[in-house]
């Protein structure tokens, strides 16, 4: 896996989200209602019509059986339209139906709809509304990332997903804590020891990088300013972990990192 592409979900100079999420939702199925053979109910649970509340009609589309269906196809014309029967009471949000505009009869045909939905119900970035996966530069390649953001990203991934079967104490053990109960198998401070270590052996892993690849100075780790994790208050479940690094341009880059055990 490659560092060099950005899959950063916030920048952490900027503390600005990037790559925010479009909550399209992509080729989800759906059956023919088999009472009036014109309604779409999804096939995930019949009892429902959308899963989702559709954000904006003209952006909803058809396929069956692989074939992109129009809205004014002249057998299977489709409309969507308002859904009385369900309001999700917390949020007000108006759901909406799809029905054909005359009875589709074919044998089990296989429907497919993409649509845009609200960030509450979107299973593309699962409601966060930003998404951690390879952004589209205007040039269309994927983007890359550098300098201080490509910092905190190696920081990122290198406690969260470091993985190596040969050297396993150049990786990370936070993983191995999923499972595990807070405060009784794992405390806060292991956390916090495991984290200052892992960066202690990335700055190790860098150093003899840079003897035989040029990295750029703002990429580098220099110091480790600071790490902390503390139990979120109203949460004895969920550990805060921040932490700040220095680089070889003088800039202190901050990351942090939320990680919910077993109470
Ligand atoms: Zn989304």
């Amino acid at each position: 896996m490659s560092f060099d592409y950005n899959v950063l979900t916030i920048d952490p100079m900027t503390q600005l989200p990037i790559g925010a999420c479009d909550h399209q939702q992509s080729f989800e199925r759906y059956v023919v209602n088999q009472d009036d053979f014109r309604t779409l109910n999804y096939a995930g649970n019949p009892s429902i019509n959308m899963r989702a509340p559709i954000n904006g009609a003209s952006h909803v589309q058809m396929w069956i059986h692989g074939q992109q269906v129009y809205s004014d196809d002249p057998t299977y014309g489709w409309t969507v339209v308002q859904d009385p029967n369900r309001v999700d009471l917390t949020t007000q949000d108006t759901f909406f139906k799809i029905v054909f505009n005359r009875p589709v009869r074919i044998v089990l045909p296989l429907i497919e709809v993409s649509y845009i939905t609200r960030q509450d119900y979107c299973l593309k970035c699962s409601a966060t509304g930003s998404l951690n996966d390879f952004k589209v530069a205007a040039s269309g390649d994927f983007l890359k990332v550098t300098q201080g953001n490509k910092l905190a990203q190696k920081l990122l991934k290198w406690v969260l997903c470091s993985q190596c079967p040969f050297y396993p104490s150049f990786t990370c053990a936070i993983k191995s804590y999923i499972g595990k109960k807070l405060g009784i198998q794992i405390t806060d401070t292991d956390i916090q020891t495991e984290v200052v270590n892992s960066l202690g052996t990335m700055q190790q892993v860098q150093n003899a990088q840079g003897t035989v690849q040029t990295l750029q100075p703002q990429e580098i780790l220099k110091d480790i300013v600071s790490v902390t994790a503390t139990t979120d208050p109203s949460n004895p479940t969920a550990v805060k972990v921040a932490a700040v690094v220095s680089n070889y341009s003088g800039q202190t880059v901050p990351t942090g990192f939320t990680i919910r055990m077993n109470s």
